[in-house]
């Protein structure tokens, strides 16, 4: 019986899947996807539902495909291009349409893309590397409407006696693209080049320019470039509101170091878990369930802010509810505020717990004051945040934290559906001796079941055991549980979505999709707030906010750049500051950066190391100034488009300073080890940091190894330097050796 795709007859009469699909359950026909079958007789009431007339030489008909089948076309190589021979009689498509059809796309390419084609050609970056498509089901796009398979080694001959649809994804190379049009390298660049486009061999082709290319030769191709839908369609299920029943709340307990966040979780774990038959052994899978009066709550185990926002970075928005313990010994701290601002900027409510009440010197009103500083006003008061006073230590108070959360829980009104394949987040992984890559999953959405085929990241595999976070196996976990799956590929990553798809194959696909536009955007590099490129990011509409973290030496400073900044006044940008602190810059402020879009202003202070790293892997702006108004002017001159080509400063070498010569007349000779890089007597200056704050910058006075003078010293070396006018050094600063260099911006608005 002759079928087709639902996605193809969306193809063909130019109506979205969605539509055909509600359509099809009006006609009483559920329990399709876009990529199930229906018969002819069907597509046919389709075609006349939707008022498009069937032309019977348009259409594609493939016949219903058989598990096996499939199965064949897995194994193969995976490939970008599929290609496949069908039975003669399958095919109604005449070779006169075909070619309508590549007339027409030829036609609107020239009219519109093709410049913009070429150009893109010539912007492509080299390094863009081409991982084939692993299977042709997620290679397919609204262009392909049949799946063939193709065999690499086939002789492709034009005189075939049927029209063959090459397909061909992002990413593949110039030399790739040549092999699959079975045509020569030196002609296929030569084509190129016609075309006013310079490529090299391993350079990915531009799809557009690809098929003009292809056209020459009289191949017909189809570009593959669209992302295969499928976990992400089932993200966007659209749960009716009778489906939905309320969940337990997600808590994060954040707070300055030795309020007592960990005190707290055991405590509350404790009180909670004793009053189970579990005995009180808990298992430790990264969060926990108490119930209170038939309610539950899920704590995080994972207390502090760099878990929630390295998450939070990754996508994954999984706390409800923040509880923000201070100590009320000791009052507002540095991480307090810092965890503040994390979870404003997350937009998640906070609950205060004031711990430590058992201390004598215990002073709970006094944090309702200095938290109020900071926004923070308890109801009381006539705010909007629950206090709640408590003792960790004497497990006072945690009952009525509990209620508070719940209370806080049931205003938020969470809700969940837990009717619907699962879906959650990450929240802690690990590779397991005994079984394999281990992961606990929060369940957000539907409920997780053994056997579930899913994708995570780009990790697949089934559900083949469920654990609680009592240790005990379970057979299904709802919207709010924590549960510890086995049965991954790979061990997924923390803050990695969870989606349950609907077989494993389809999860397979997925993930090495994933994987292959993952490896792509690496190279793309990542779509973060840049300052350079600010004002083109506010043209095409992707910026509203411009959100800003000062790190600065002295609060002075700091205040004096925040008020600044936030009385810049612009048309289309908000100007926020979500957070500022004294310091150097930290991975905890680079993530918070990732996370919230936002550039980081360091004044008069240096990131550190891991904070370079991440800065580096996260694609984040750090601006380090050492001039308030350089800084302001910057941000201000970025937001009109002004932002002129400026000399920036390059970090060329870092010297630790391990011994100290003081000589009378001379100065104090620093005895160094380079650490990295080169430090350069000829060099535009050298900066003295210490605990990441800058002391001093200077000139280098003298460079020496041993006795002689030298020009330059390479890391692994020891030297002696002597900074000009400067002799307050100390045994363990980091020497940083610049060079001012002309940086080019790329406003495209600068005429
Ligand atoms: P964290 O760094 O925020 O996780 O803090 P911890 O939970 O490790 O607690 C730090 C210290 O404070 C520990 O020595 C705890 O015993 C102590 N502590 C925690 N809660 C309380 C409390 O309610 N009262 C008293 N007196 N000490 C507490």
């Amino acid at each position: 019986m002759k079928k087709i795709r639902i996605y193809e007859l969306s193809k063909q009469i130019n109506v979205s899947n969605k539509d055909i699909l509600k359509e099809l359950e009006k006609m009483g026909i559920t329990g399709k996807t876009h990529s199930s079958n229906i018969d002819m007789q069907t597509a046919e009431e389709l075609r006349d539902r939707f008022g498009k007339k069937e032309e019977p030489k348009e259409e594609r008909v493939v016949e219903e495909r058989t598990e096996e089948k499939e199965k064949v076309s897995e194994d193969k190589p995976a490939v970008a291009v599929e290609e496949v021979e069908e039975d003669e009689e399958e095919i109604v498509i005449p070779d006169r349409f075909k070619k309508e059809i590549v007339d027409q796309k030829i036609e609107k390419l020239k009219s519109k893309s093709l410049q913009r084609a070429f150009q893109a050609i010539r912007k492509i970056e080299p390094k863009r590397k081409f991982e084939p498509k692993p299977h042709r089901k997620a290679a397919k796009t609204k262009s392909q409407p049949a799946e063939k398979v193709f065999q690499p080694q086939q002789p492709i001959s034009t005189a075939a006696p049927r029209k063959k649809a090459i397909k061909i994804a992002e990413g593949t190379t110039v030399k790739e693209f040549a092999e699959l049009i079975g045509k020569k390298v030196s002609d296929v660049i030569k084509k190129f080049m016609e075309l006013g486009s310079m490529v090299t061999i391993n350079q990915p082709v531009d799809l557009d320019a690809a098929v003009l290319v292809a056209d020459s030769f009289g191949i017909n191709i189809e570009t593959v470039s669209e992302p295969d839908l499928e976990a992400e369609e089932i993200v966007k299920v659209e749960d009716r509101p009778e489906d939905l029943k309320s969940r337990a709340p997600v808590v994060t307990v954040m707070g300055h170091v030795d309020h007592g966040k960990t005190s707290l979780l055991d405590a509350i774990r404790q009180t909670k878990v004793t009053e189970t038959e579990a005995g009180g052994i808990t298992q430790h899978i990264g969060a926990y369930k108490v119930n209170l009066k038939g309610k539950d709550i899920v704590f995080l185990d994972t207390p502090g802010h760099e878990a929630f926002t390295t998450m939070r970075a990754r996508g994954a928005q999984v706390t409800d509810i923040v509880v923000l313990v201070v100590a009320a010994d000791d009052g507002v701290m540095p991480q307090t505020v810092e965890a503040i601002n994390h979870a404003k900027a997350a937009g998640v409510p906070i609950v205060v717990a004031v711990n430590k009440i058992d201390k004598p010197e215990a002073n709970p009103q006094k944090v309702r004051t200095q938290l109020a500083e900071y926004d923070i006003v308890p109801e009381e008061w006539g705010g909007k945040n629950i206090f709640v006073d408590v003792s960790a230590k004497k497990k006072m108070g945690i009952e009525d934290l509990l209620e508070m959360i719940l209370l806080q829980a049931e205003i938020m009104e969470l809700k969940a559906n837990p009717n619907r394949p699962a879906m959650g987040v990450i929240i802690e992984s690990k590779l397991d001796r005994g079984r394999g890559p281990v992961a606990t999953v929060l369940v957000q959405q539907g409920t997780l079941k053994i056997g579930d085929p899913f994708v995570s990241g780009t990790t697949y595999g089934r559900v083949r055991a469920l654990i609680d976070d009592t240790g005990n196996r379970i057979d299904e976990a709802g919207p709010s549980t924590p549960v510890e799956v086995i049965g991954f590929s790979e061990v997924p990553q923390a803050g990695d979505q969870f989606v349950v798809v609907e077989n494993e194959r389809t999860a397979k696909q997925i993930a090495m999709q994933r994987q292959h536009r993952q490896r792509l955007a690496q190279v793309a590099k990542t779509r973060k707030v840049k300052l350079d490129e600010l004002f083109k990011q506010i043209q095409e509409g992707q910026i509203k906010e411009l959100n800003i973290i000062i790190k600065g030496d002295v609060q002075g400073s700091v205040e004096a750049i925040k008020g600044a900044l936030e009385k810049i006044q612009h048309p289309e940008v908000k100007v926020n500051v979500i957070h500022t602190a004294i310091g150097g810059i930290t991975e905890s402020d680079v993530m918070l950066a990732s996370a919230s879009k936002a550039i980081i202003i360091g004044f008069n202070v240096r990131p550190e190391p891991k904070a370079v790293k991440a800065a580096e892997k996260e694609g984040v702006d750090v601006r380090l100034y050492n001039v308030i108004y350089e800084a302001i002017e910057d941000v201000k001159k970025a937001l009109e488009g002004l932002l002129e080509p400026t000399l920036r400063e390059k970090v060329i070498g870092r010297a630790e300073v391990r011994q100290l010569f003081p000589i009378s007349r001379i100065g104090t000779v620093a005895g160094c080890y380079v650490l990295e890089g080169v430090i350069q007597r000829a060099s535009d200056g050298i900066r003295v940091v210490r605990d990441n704050i800058v002391v001093y910058e200077g000139k280098i006075a003298s460079l020496k190894r041993f006795k002689e003078d030298v020009r330059e010293v390479q890391a692994g070396y020891e030297c002696g330097i002597l900074i000009e006018n400067f002799n307050d050094i100390k045994v363990g600063d980091i020497l940083e050796n610049f060079i001012i260099e002309k940086v080019k911006q790329t406003l495209d608005s600068k005429k």
